[in-house]
C-alpha cells in the first residue's frame, strides 16, 4: 500500500512539526480492498492553527476549520486534512453541539460511523484499526462503531450511508447494526434533503443497488414517503411477474448507473397504486398512471432539492415511459424531432428497463431493440430531423420574399413535409414546396 506523493508530503511535513499524522477512511479502505481512492483524507495531532502554520506558504482553504478541517489544494488535487477530533453530544440527529479536538487518534476513530471507514494507516506504522474494520473488510461485512443504535440516532444521515455502501460495495449489514438502522430511521426526518438525494443517489447507481432497494425498501421508503404506497401494491396483470416495487427495483437495475436514468427506472410506476382499479375479471389496470406519476415524482423532487434540469429531465422520462417510441423509420425520425437524440436514447433505456422488469414478455424487450436498430440506421444515414439539417435555411426562405415569422414557419412546414416523407431534402424541391405554398395563401 502506498500514499500519493502529494498525500505522502503533507504526512511528512507534519510529522516534522511533530504532529502525529495518518490516512483515514474511505482511502484506507478502498487501499485495503485494492480499489482505487477516489479522494483522500489524513486525519492529524496539529490543532486547526497548529496545521495553518505548517502550511503557512501554501494554497489552503478554511471552510471547515470550526470543525478541524483544512483543505491543502496540492498538485494531487484537494487533501482534506482534520484534527483528532471526539464529537459532543447530538442533540439535532444531525451536528455534534461541540467538537473537541484531542490528540489520540483512537479517539477519532470512534467517532466515525462504520468499522470499515474507522481505521487509520500510515506507511511507516501501518494499519491502526482498533474496531476490527480488517476483518469486516474482508468479510465483506457493514457494521457500525460501537452502540448502533446511538450512533444512528446521533446522525440519521449515517442510515443512508450504511445504505449507500450496502448498494456500492455490495456488503452484508451486520444485524444488530441493521436492526438499528430500521429502528432510527423516523430521524431520517430531520436529515437534510440534498444530504438524502446525495446519499440515495449515490446508492441507487452502486453496482448492488438492487438488493440494497430490496433489503432496505422500508429506510428508502422512510426517506421517500411518496414512494411507501409502491411496496404492497400488487399488479395483477398478465403483463407483470412483480408488485410495483420490485418492478421498479428491477427497472433501475437494467437501466446505464446514471442518476437521471436510475432515478426515472426508480420512479416511472410510482403513479401506480394511486391509478389502480381491478375489473371484473380481477386484472388490474393502472390508467393514467404516467401523468400521476409525474405529479409525485415531481413533488418528491421538489421536496429533496433536485437541480432544476434534473427534474426536468426525469419528469419527462416518467411521463413519457408508457408511450410508444416508434416501430418505423418515419415514426421515430418524427420523435427524434420532437425530443432530440440524447432524450430519445435515455427513454429508450428506461423503456427497455421497464420490459426488462415486467418479467414477462419477451417481445416487448425485442421491440424496442428492433427500434434501437431504427434509431442507429436514422442517424446514420444523418436523416433529417431538425430545422439545422434541412436543405434550405432563413435566408433561402426570405430571398422568396417571406419575412419575420413568417420565415421560421415555413421552415417548420418543410422540416414537417420531409418528415412525413411528401418531399425530399432538397434545395429545388424545398423551395418549389415553399413557392406553392406562399401561392397556396395568395
Ligand atoms: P466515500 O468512498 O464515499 O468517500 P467515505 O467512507 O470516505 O466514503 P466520506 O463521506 O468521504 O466517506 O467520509 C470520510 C470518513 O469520515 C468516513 O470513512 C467516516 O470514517 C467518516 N464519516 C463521514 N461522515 C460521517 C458521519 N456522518 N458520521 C460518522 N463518520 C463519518
Ligand atoms: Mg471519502
Amino acid at each position: 500500500m502506498r500514499l500519493p506523493a502529494f498525500a505522502a508530503r503533507a504526512v511528512e511535513a507534519l510529522e516534522r512539526a511533530g504532529f502525529e499524522t495518518w490516512a483515514v477512511g474511505g482511502c484506507v479502505r478502498d487501499l485495503l480492498r485494492g480499489a482505487e481512492p477516489h479522494d483522500w483524507d489524513l486525519c492529524t495531532a496539529a490543532a486547526p492553527d497548529e496545521m495553518k502554520a505548517v502550511f503557512a506558504g501554501e494554497r489552503t482553504l478554511e471552510t471547515g476549520l470550526k470543525h478541524g478541517t483544512l483543505t491543502l489544494l496540492t498538485g494531487g488535487g484537494p487533501l482534506e486534512i482534520t484534527t483528532f477530533r471526539a464529537d459532543g453530544a447530538y442533540s439535532d440527529s444531525r451536528h455534534p453541539d461541540a467538537v473537541t479536538f484531542v490528540r489520540d487518534v483512537r479517539a477519532d476513530l470512534a467517532r466515525r460511523d462504520f468499522t470499515v471507514g474507522a481505521m487509520a494507516w500510515h506507511p511507516a506504522r501501518g494499519l491502526c484499526d482498533p474496531y476490527g474494520g480488517r476483518d469486516d473488510l474482508r468479510n465483506g461485512v457493514l457494521r457500525a462503531v460501537g452502540d448502533p443504535d446511538a450512533r444512528f440516532r446521533e446522525d440519521a444521515l449515517r442510515i443512508l450511508r450504511g445504505v449507500r455502501f450496502a448498494a456500492r460495495l455490495g456488503f452484508a449489514v451486520e444485524t444488530e447494526t441493521a436492526a438499528a438502522m430500521r429502528r432510527q430511521a423516523a430521524g431520517l426526518a430531520r436529515v437534510a434533503p440534498e444530504r438524502v438525494r446525495g446519499e440515495l443517489t449515490d446508492a441507487l447507481c452502486g453496482r448492488f443497488a438492487c438488493r440494497a432497494l430490496r433489503d432496505f425498501a422500508d429506510i428508502v421508503c422512510t426517506a421517500l414517503p411518496e414512494l411507501a404506497p409502491m411496496r404492497d401494491c400488487e399488479q395483477q396483470n398478465p403483463h407483470h411477474l412483480y408488485g410495483v416495487w420490485e418492478h421498479s427495483v428491477r427497472a433501475a437495475g437494467q437501466v446505464p448507473a446514471e442518476p437521471v436514468l436510475r432515478w426515472a427506472a426508480l420512479l416511472h410506476d410510482c403513479g401506480k397504486p394511486a391509478c389502480k382499479t381491478v375489473d371484473d375479471n380481477g386484472v388490474g389496470h393502472f390508467y393514467g398512471h404516467p401523468a400521476a406519476g409525474r405529479e409525485i415524482a415531481e413533488r418528491l423532487m421538489r421536496r429533496l432539492r433536485f437541480p432544476n434540469d434534473e427534474l426536468g429531465e426525469i419528469l419527462l422520462l416518467v411521463e413519457q415511459h408508457d408511450r410508444p417510441l416508434g416501430d418505423s423509420g418515419k415514426l421515430v425520425r418524427r420523435r427524434l424531432a420532437q425530443i432530440g437524440t440524447a432524450r430519445f436514447r435515455r427513454l429508450l433505456a428506461v423503456k427497455k428497463g421497464d420490459a426488462v422488469g415486467q418479467g414477462t414478455h419477451p417481445e416487448d424487450i425485442a421491440r424496442l431493440l428492433e427500434t434501437e436498430a431504427l434509431l442507429d440506421a436514422v442517424l446514420a444515414a444523418d436523416a433529417c430531423v431538425s430545422l439545422r439539417q434541412l436543405a434550405v435555411d432563413g435566408n433561402d426562405i426570405k430571398a422568396l420574399g417571406l419575412s419575420g415569422p413568417a420565415v421560421g414557419e415555413m421552415l417548420r412546414a418543410l422540416l414537417d413535409a420531409v418528415l412525413d416523407e411528401t418531399t425530399d431534402n432538397t434545395a429545388d424541391a424545398l423551395l418549389a414546396l415553399a413557392r406553392a405554398r406562399m401561392e397556396e395563401r395568395l
